[in-house]
Parts: C-alpha cells; structure tokens; sequence
C-alpha cells in the first residue's frame, strides 16, 4: 500500500515513521527541496496545486491523506475524484475559516469564546460594543500560530487594528480568561469507530505551543470527549483530528480544530500504546484502531528556533529526541522531545530539564 501525503515536512516524516512497521510506503508532494520526511518516501517536488504533480500522486497513492489544514479546496476535490482522500475535504473546508468553524462548533451544541464576523471597521466598532474588552481580531483564513491576530484592549485600537488585517475578512473574539489550555486528539475509521486520547495540557506562549502534557484521568476528558465526537459524526469524518479547547473552572470552551496529526500529540509516539501517527494511518486504511492509553507519565518539549546538544537532551534520563532534519530559522519548530517515565516523580524531572534547554535555544 503506497499513502500519499500533501506536506513533506515533520508531521509527515512521523507519518512515515509509523507506517514502515506496517509495511506502507510513502509519496509526499512538498515544495521544499529539503523536506523534512523526503528521505522516508518518493518525493514529488513541486507546488502543491502544480496539475500534473497532483495527478502522479494520485495515480501513485492508495490514499492520499495531509499534514496542514490549507490545502486549496479544489486541490482536495480534484484528489477526491481520482483516489480516497481522508480526513475529508468538508473537514478541510471548516477548519479553514475560522467564521464557519465558531458556527460549526455554536450549531453542534460546542460552547465558544462570544464571537462576530468582522468584514469592515464599522463590523468592529458594532461588534466590539458586545462582546466588550479585552478581544482578539483574527483572520478568518490562513491563520496558524497566533499569526494573523491582535488584540484589543481598548477602543482606540480599533482602527489601527483593523488596518493590520489589510483588508482581509475577520472574525472577532471576546478574550477567554481560560485556566488552561487542552487538547483532545481522536481518530475515527470509516466504520465509525472511534477511539480517543486523554488529553493534554498545553503551554502555548507567542501563540505558539511549547510543552504538552499528557492528563490521564482528568475531570474534563469526558466532556472534552462528547465534543470531538461530535465533530467527527457530524463530518462523517476519518482519520486523527485535534481539537484545542479553552478550560474555564471546568466549563470548556472550543477554540479550533485541526484536521490532521497535532503537536499537541507528539507524546504519544513513546507515551501511549498507539502513537497518532500510527492511528492515523489505521483509520485511513480502515484498519482496526489502536489502544490510546497513556504509558505512565508523559509529556512534550517543542524546540523552536534552535537545538540543544543531543547528548544534552539524551543526558537527562526519560527523554526522547525527535529531530526534524530542518535548519533552525527564528520562530521554527526544529525539533521535539518527549518525557515519559513509571513515576511522577521521574517524569517531572526529566520534562523540567527538557524545558529548561528548549527555553535556552528559544529565539521567539
Ligand atoms: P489560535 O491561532 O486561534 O490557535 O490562537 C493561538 C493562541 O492564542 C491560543 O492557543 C491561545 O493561547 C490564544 N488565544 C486565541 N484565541 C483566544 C481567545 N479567544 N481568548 C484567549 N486566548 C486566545
């Protein structure tokens, strides 16, 4: 069996790290000469609309499946029409626009930060007048990482604010004085089956996410649970996703979902019985899916904009690095480490030395 993959880059790699003991091979279309998984499978160079790349990967792969959200709607259309493509386009097409994706969520019962469609200043002003300060202004589309985002505190901002959007449709946000951050990672087959992971609890600063850890047991997994389930029966959708939610003294709150293996599930490569990975490649081939319990403690080190040693990271017991085969670059994701171990104890020791040399190499 040969899986297409749109996206060259880690998540792809990870994908075809988990899918040679199942004995898959690989093809995945990225624009980048040195894409991180190009020396794990055939790699068709080029841009991701490019027609006749497309066509060669979809007479090459038995399925085609993505690592980032924007893929072009008509990229996953046309794919669709000539090989399986999961997760679904309809996934892709809510996950990328963050207008349709807070009505997804409103019209399935998901609670959301009070949120307005924002297409001028006028919107602005009126909508800011409900929802109050502090907010966020956001793109809708081709937002990632806090990018594309501002935030109000005060109505003189307004203008300056809506002029940083440069005429792009927004939506705007009421700040969620969340007390954390969490994320729950699913999988689903085309079967319907369905199977989910504990969650995990995320630092994120700069918008980007940092540590993940892995909360077996927590109160909020099974309100966190009925929420992805939701999603996925509603899309009728196959394959891993992610949904980032904001906790508020327990009540949660969904922030967006991602149609794809997440950051916030690195952990789960050493720190559950099945990585995402491998579910995720189980799900699309509609193989039975995996068990998603968590191996003691666990957790993950994003490292961004530059590397520790590896014999630094290796010298702290626990851990385990995954590196992305990228040039480190300000603000990049090069590399993650994960901690896992029996005791409490032992894990927070070893996730506090991680932290400790991905904070000293962070250049964002
Ligand atoms: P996003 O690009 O929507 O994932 O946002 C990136 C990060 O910004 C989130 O992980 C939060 O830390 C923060 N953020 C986004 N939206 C809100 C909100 N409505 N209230 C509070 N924090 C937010």
């Amino acid at each position: 069996m040969k899986i297409g993959i749109l996206g060259g880059g880690q998540l792809a790699r990870m994908i075809a790290l988990a899918g040679y003991p199942l004995g898959l091979k690989f093809v995945v279309l990225d624009p980048d000469p040195n894409a991180g998984a190009a020396g794990l499978s055939e790699h068709l160079h080029g841009a991701y609309d490019d027609p006749a790349l497309l066509a060669e990967l979809a007479e090459k792969a038995d399925v085609v499946t993505y690592e980032f959200e924007n893929v072009p709607a008509h990229v996953a259309e046309f794919l669709s029409t000539h090989t399986k493509v999961y997760p679904p386009a309809n996934a892709l097409a809510v996950a990328q626009d963050r207008l349709l994706e807070k009505n997804f969520f409103k019209d399935l019962g998901i609670g959301t930060a009070p949120f307005a469609a924002v297409d001028n200043l006028r919107d602005l002003q009126q909508a800011m007048m409900q929802i109050g300060y502090p907010a966020i202004l956001k793109s809708r589309r081709l937002g990632y990482d806090g990018k594309g985002q501002v935030v109000l505190n005060s109505a003189d901002e307004l203008d300056e604010a809506w002029q940083a959007m440069q005429g792009a449709a927004a939506i705007v946000e009421g700040f969620v004085p969340f007390r954390r951050e969490v994320s729950i990672i699913a999988a689903r087959r085309p079967s319907g089956d369905i199977v989910f992971y504990p969650i995990s609890e995320n630092s994120h600063s700069g918008g980007i996410l940092r540590i993940a850890e892995c909360r077996s047991d927590d109160a909020e997994q099974s309100m966190a649970e009925d929420y992805v389930k939701r999603l996925l029966e509603k899309l009728d959708y196959v394959g891993v996703i992610a949904l980032e939610l904001f906790d508020v003294d327990g009540q949660l709150l969904a922030n967006e979902f991602a149609p794809r293996v997440h950051n916030s599930g690195h952990w789960t490569i050493e720190g559950a019985e099945t990585s995402q990975f491998e579910n995720h490649l189980r799900a699309i081939l509609d193989l039975p899916l995996g068990s998603t319990k968590a191996r003691g403690f666990t957790g993950m080190v994003n490292f961004i904009g530059g590397l520790a040693a590896d014999e630094q990271v290796l010298s702290i017991g626990n851990s385990h690095l995954h590196l992305y085969d990228k040039a480190p670059r300000k603000g990049r994701k090069v590399a993650h480490a994960t901690a896992r171990a029996d005791t409490e104890a032992d894990y927070r020791e070893a996730l506090l030395g991680l932290a400790n040399l991905a904070s000293a190499v962070d250049d964002s």
